[in-house]
C-alpha cells in the first residue's frame, strides 16, 4: 500500500512571512487529517522560518526546491545537501523541468545530486517528463526512459525506494493543460515498468509516482484516484492553502 504523497512546490513565490501565514491557514483547514503525506517545498529563504512550524506538525514534512551535489566549496549561490539537513529537509525536487530548461541541467548532473542527496539522508522527489513536441511526435516513452535510466544511474534497490518520482509533462506544467487521467495512468504505469526493468519488480511496485502539472482542485480526485498515480507534485494551485488543501483532501477520497 501507497501512502499518497502530496508536496507544495512553490517555486518562486511567497516570503518566509507569506509561508508561515500560508501554514496558520493550511493548519485550519486540514485539522486532523493524516490520508496523504503532505510536503512543503519553499524557496531557500523560508526553509529555516517554515522548519520551525512543521516541526511540530504531524503528517507533514519539508522539502527544498533543489541543491548543488558537492558537500561545499567554491560553487557560489548553490546550496549543498548538508545545508538543507541543518533545517530538516527531508525531500529535495531533483531535475525539475525548470532546472533542466532554463539552467541546462542534464541526466548526467541530475543523477550526481541524485546520490549526494541519498548520501545526506534527503529523499529526492525526481522529476521527469516530456515536451509537446516529443509528446505529438510518440516519443513519450523513449525520453521517460532515458530519463530515469540516466538520473538513477548507480541507484540501489534501497535507495530507488526512498526516491519519488514525478512524472511531470512539460506541457501541462503552469499551462493550465492537464494530463488527462488516462494520459497521466498510461505514462505512470510505464514509468514502473522502467523502474521494474531498472531494478526489480518489487521495489518498482512500492516506489511513489506523483503526477504534476496544472492540478487543480477540480482535476485532483480523477487523477489520483488512477491506480498508478501516488500523489501529486503541485506548483501554481499550491499557493492558495485552501486551493491546496482541496487537493490534499482529494488524495483521501474514495
Ligand atoms: C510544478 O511546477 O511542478 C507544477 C506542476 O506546476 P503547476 O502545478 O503550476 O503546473
Amino acid at each position: 500500500m501507497r501512502k499518497k504523497i502530496i508536496a507544495a512546490n512553490w517555486k518562486m513565490n511567497m516570503t518566509s512571512g507569506e509561508g508561515v501565514s500560508f501554514m496558520e491557514d493550511l493548519k485550519l483547514e486540514l485539522k486532523n487529517f493524516d490520508g496523504a503525506e503532505i510536503v512543503i517545498i519553499p524557496s531557500f529563504t523560508a526553509l529555516p522560518r517554515l522548519s520551525e512550524i512543521i516541526s511540530e506538525l504531524p503528517g507533514i514534512t519539508l522539502g527544498a526546491q533543489n541543491m548543488w551535489h558537492e558537500p561545499s566549496g567554491a560553487f557560489t549561490g548553490e546550496v549543498s545537501a548538508g545545508m538543507l539537513r541543518e533545517f530538516f529537509t527531508r525531500y529535495v525536487v531533483l531535475g525539475h523541468s525548470e532546472r533542466r530548461i532554463i539552467f541546462g541541467e542534464t541526466d548526467e548532473l541530475v543523477n550526481k545530486k541524485v546520490k549526494a542527496a541519498h548520501a545526506a539522508s534527503l529523499r529526492p522527489i525526481l522529476c521527469v517528463g516530456e515536451t509537446l513536441e516529443e509528446r505529438d511526435a510518440d516519443r513519450h516513452h523513449e525520453v521517460l526512459a532515458k530519463q530515469l535510466k540516466g538520473s538513477l544511474a548507480g541507484l540501489d534497490a534501497e535507495q530507488m525506494l526512498d526516491t519519488v518520482i514525478a512524472y511531470e509533462p512539460v506541457w501541462a506544467i503552469g499551462t493550465g493543460r492537464t494530463a488527462t487521467p488516462e494520459q497521466a495512468q498510461e505514462a505512470h504505469a510505464f514509468i514502473r515498468k522502467t523502474l521494474a526493468e531498472i531494478f526489480d519488480p518489487a521495489t518498482a511496485a512500492k516506489v511513489r509516482i506523483q503526477y504534476g502539472g496544472s492540478v487543480k482542485p477540480d482535476n485532483a480526485k480523477e487523477l489520483l484516484h488512477q491506480p498508478d498515480i501516488d500523489g501529486a507534485l503541485v506548483g501554481g494551485a499550491s499557493l492558495d492553502p485552501r486551493s491546496f488543501a482541496k487537493i490534499v483532501q482529494a488524495a483521501a477520497r474514495k
